[in-house]
C-alpha cells in the first residue's frame, strides 16, 4: 500500500488480539443452576437459517435426545453444555453485503464452500468441497465476519472459538474441548467451526512447546483428519490468522484453500463509512467521504470503524458538560467532516508496511491466486 499515513499505535505481528468471549469455567460453581431448561438448550441448538426447512441434521432434536446421540457417547454432558453456551454462536446474522470489498475472496468462498454446503448432491467427487480453509491477513479486515457469513449463508450452525483460549482459558480442558466441539458440531450438521488465531494451535512445533498444547494440537489434527475422511460429513473448518508464517506444514496441508483477506481498498472504505453513517445524523457530502477515503489509505476495516466511532464523539465533546443532563437528542449537532479530520489525528492505521509485505509474500507462495 503506497502513501499510507502511518503513525503511532501500529500493531505488530507479535501482538495477539484480546479474547473477547465471556469465560465460563468448565466446572460449574455451586450456586449455578444444575441444568439449563431443555427449551433454552433447544433454542441454542437452532442453527442460522432454520426456517422450518429440515436438513436432516440434529438441530431440531431436544437436548435430552441429543445427549443420547452415539457421537456424544464419550463426551461429558458439562462439556456439551459449555460448547452450546460458549462456542455455538446464535448472534445476529451476517450477509455478504455487510462485508465491504473483498470481492475476490467472497466469490471464491461462495463457489468453493457455500454452494457445496447448500447442494452436497451436486458437489460430489471432483467437485467436493475442502474440509478446511484458511483466511489470513492483517487484523480487523473481516475474517471473523466472513466465517460467520459462511455459516449464515449455508444455513449452518456456527461454532466460534479463539485457539489461544484453548490453552489459556480452559487450562487442562483444552483437549477435551476440541473433542467435544467437533462431536457437538457433528450432531449439528451442516456446521462451520471457526477457529480464530489458529496459528497459536497449529504453529511450527518448538522444543519449548508445552505438553498440554501439544496434546490439544494432536487432538485437533485427529479431528480435522476425521472431518476429511468422513465423506458424508458437512463440516467445514475455517481457520483465521494474522500470523500465517507461523503455521506449520501439517496445518497448511490440511487447510487446503488459503485466502488472503487484505486491507479494504478505497471503494470498500467508502462503503464502511456510508454503512456506519446511515444510522447517524451527519452533514457529510459525497466529496467529504471521498476525501476521508483518500486520507485513510492503509486503514483496516476495524480502523475505519474506530475512526467513525471517534468522529461520532465529536458532537458530544462540543456539548457543555453542564448541559449533558437536559439536552435533547435533536440538539446534538450532526457529525461533520471536521469531526473526521479531528478523529484522523488520533486513529491511525494499525498495520505496518512491513507486515503487509509479509502477507503479500505469503500469499504469493501459498494463497489462491486470483
Ligand atoms: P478480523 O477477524 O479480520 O480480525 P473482524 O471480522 O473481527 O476482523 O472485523 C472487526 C470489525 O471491523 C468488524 O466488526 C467491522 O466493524 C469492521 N470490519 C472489518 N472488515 C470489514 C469489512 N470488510 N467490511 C465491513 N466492516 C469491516
Amino acid at each position: 500500500v503506497s502513501g499510507a499515513s502511518y503513525g503511532t499505535g501500529k500493531r505488530s505481528l507479535g501482538v495477539r488480539r484480546a479474547v473477547n468471549t465471556k469465560f465460563v469455567p468448565p466446572v460449574r460453581r455451586e450456586d449455578e443452576e444444575d441444568n439449563l431448561g431443555s427449551d433454552e438448550l433447544m433454542r441454542r441448538c437452532m442453527p442460522y437459517g432454520n426456517s422450518g426447512r429440515s436438513r436432516g441434521g440434529a438441530e431440531d432434536i431436544p437436548y435430552s435426545e441429543l445427549m443420547t446421540d452415539e457421537r456424544l457417547k464419550n463426551i461429558e454432558p458439562k462439556m456439551v453444555e459449555l460448547i452450546m453456551n460458549e462456542i455455538m454462536d446464535s448472534g445476529p446474522a451476517v450477509t455478504w453485503d455487510d462485508i465491504a470489498g473483498l470481492d475476490l475472496a467472497k466469490s471464491t468462498i461462495q463457489e468453493v464452500v457455500v454452494w457445496p454446503m447448500l447442494r452436497p448432491d451436486i458437489f460430489t467427487g471432483l467437485r467436493g468441497p475442502p474440509k478446511g480453509i484458511l483466511l489470513f491477513g492483517p487484523p480487523g479486515t473481516g475474517k471473523t465476519m466472513i466465517g460467520k457469513c459462511i455459516a449464515c449463508q449455508s444455513g449452518s450452525t456456527f461454532f466460534s472459538i479463539s485457539a489461544s483460549s484453548l490453552t489459556s482459558k480452559w487450562v487442562g480442558e483444552g483437549e477435551k474441548m476440541v473433542r467435544a466441539m467437533f462431536a457437538v458440531a457433528r450432531c449439528h450438521q451442516p456446521a462451520v467451526i471457526f477457529i480464530d488465531e489458529i496459528d497459536s494451535l497449529l504453529s511450527q512445533r518448538s522444543d519449548s512447546e508445552h505438553e498440554s498444547s501439544r496434546r490439544i494440537k494432536t487432538e485437533f489434527l485427529v479431528q480435522l483428519d476425521g472431518a476429511t475422511t468422513g465423506n458424508e460429513e458437512r463440516l467445514l473448518v475455517v481457520g483465521a490468522t494474522n500470523r500465517p508464517q507461523e503455521l506449520d506444514e501439517a496445518a497448511r496441508r490440511r487447510l487446503v484453500k488459503k485466502l488472503y483477506i487484505p486491507l479494504p481498498e478505497n471503494k470498500a472504505r467508502q462503503q464502511i463509512i456510508e454503512k456506519l453513517m446511515t444510522s447517524q445524523s451527519h452533514s457529510l457530502v459525497p466529496n467529504d467521504i471521498e476525501c476521508i477515503c483518500q486520507m485513510t489509505d492503509g486503514y483496516s476495516g476495524a480502523d475505519m470503524a474506530n475512526l467513525c466511532r471517534e468522529a461520532a464523539l465529536g458532537p458530544i465533546r462540543s456539548i457543555n458538560f453542564a448541559d449533558i443532563h437536559h439536552i435533547s437528542v435533536d440538539q446534538v449537532r450532526p457529525i461533520s467532516a471536521g469531526d473526521f479530520m479531528n478523529a484522523l489525528h488520533s486513529i491511525k492505521a494499525s498495520v505496518s508496511d512491513k507486515d503487509l509485505q509479509m502477507y503479500e509474500d505469503w500469499n504469493k507462495k501459498f494463497g489462491i491466486s486470483g
